[in-house]
């Protein structure tokens, strides 16, 4: 029994994958990235030399998600599978009443579906409750003694639920979502949702709370072939949460960036470009083309931040359309 208490655990804490080449690190972006390594409150990202750009300490990483949060260009992710089939799940089928759902930290003692710490909480899944229609209660526990995960998990979901509604006003129904700390009452929840039998019965207080937390498994290797694989599994999410479908001409919140009239026709953007979101072609005139795949662009801005004449540019609002189809982003015939 200790030994499946133990994988248990060991489910609570897997380290997050990291796809090098989607790393700004590794892209050799202008001024690097460390974002990770500032977001984790245990030091548990080590920074080192290109091919090896971050790697995460197993002993030290909680799992708590959030060097995932602040990654801004999907190289650290974690399986969003479970927590979007537990939302989902969470909901009353037909003829059945509507339900709230609730998605809480493993260590608020809330019970119902939990995660290891609400750091692991993204704008896709709560943009992926408004599409749903679910009302998600979030609910943590003490952050600001919490071993797991850091004290301003709160602030820092605060801020993942205004990247949500802002992508969410393209479809009209705002996510419905409760940010809040566990109470008392909760406790009855834990009763509820916790599985019944010997297993819980087994279970010593101090873990009860691994009973109910969602199960993962780790995401596999991604295969740079495939182009659709090179856009992460969150931004391929926030694009498919976009539901009731906005109308083509509606706005959408996706910053991305723009080219102006300064491009010097040099690889620098499509070089850094952690998705390939920018590809860079001539055509037989010798006539350069900037394309963009808007719903492969993770927003990180390496592009604008690294291009050496400055021509590029960020741009928060696009069009609904902009969406499905590659978008010609500069032309320039060779003189
Ligand atoms: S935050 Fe992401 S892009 Fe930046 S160094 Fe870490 S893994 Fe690389
Ligand atoms: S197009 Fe620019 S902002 Fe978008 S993912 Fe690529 S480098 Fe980042």
């Amino acid at each position: 029994m200790n030994r499946w208490l133990d994988r248990l655990s060991e489910l609570g804490t897997l380290e997050p994958r990291y796809t090098a080449q989607r790393c700004l690190r590794e892209r050799q972006t202008v001024d690097g990235c460390d974002l990770c390594a500032q977001a984790c409150p245990h030091e548990a990202v080590i920074l080192g030399p290109l091919g090896n750009s971050v790697q995460i300490d197993p002993d030290r990483c909680t799992g708590c998600g959030l060097c995932v949060q602040a990654c801004p260009s999907g190289a650290l992710e974690y399986d969003l599978t479970g927590p979007l089939t537990s939302v989902q799940g969470q909901r009353g089928g037909p003829g059945q009443p509507e339900t709230e759902a609730s998605l809480t930290c493993s260590q608020s003692g809330a019970g119902g579906p939990s995660l290891t710490c609400l750091g692991r909480v993204t704008p896709a899944l709560l943009s992926a409750a408004g599409a749903w229609d679910v009302p998600l209660t979030l609910i943590h526990g003490d952050c600001a003694a919490c071993p797991v995960g850091a004290p301003d998990v709160p602030q820092r979901l605060h801020r993942v639920l205004s990247d949500a509604e802002r992508l969410r006003e393209a479809t009209g129904r705002p996510a419905q979502v409760e940010v809040r700390a566990a109470r008392p009452e909760d406790q009855a929840r834990a009763q509820r949702f916790s599985r019944r039998g010997a297993l819980g019965q087994l279970v010593s207080s101090g873990r009860r709370e691994l009973v109910g937390l969602i199960p993962e498994s780790p995401l596999p290797f991604v295969d740079w072939s495939e182009p659709a694989e090179r856009t992460p599994q969150e931004w391929r999410w926030r694009k498919a949460s976009l539901s009731p479908s906005p109308a083509p001409i509606a706005p959408v919140y996706w910053p991305a960036p723009l080219v102006d009239e300064k491009c010097m026709d040099c690889p620098v953007c499509s070089n850094v470009c952690p998705t390939e979101a920018i590809t860079r072609t001539h055509d037989a005139a010798g006539t350069l083309h900037l394309t963009l795949d808007l719903s492969a662009c993770t927003g990180c801005m390496a592009c604008v931040d690294s291009c050496p004449p400055q021509a590029m540019h960020r741009q928060d609002i696009w069009r609904a359309a902009a969406l499905d189809a590659p978008l010609l982003l500069f032309e320039k015939v060779r003189p």
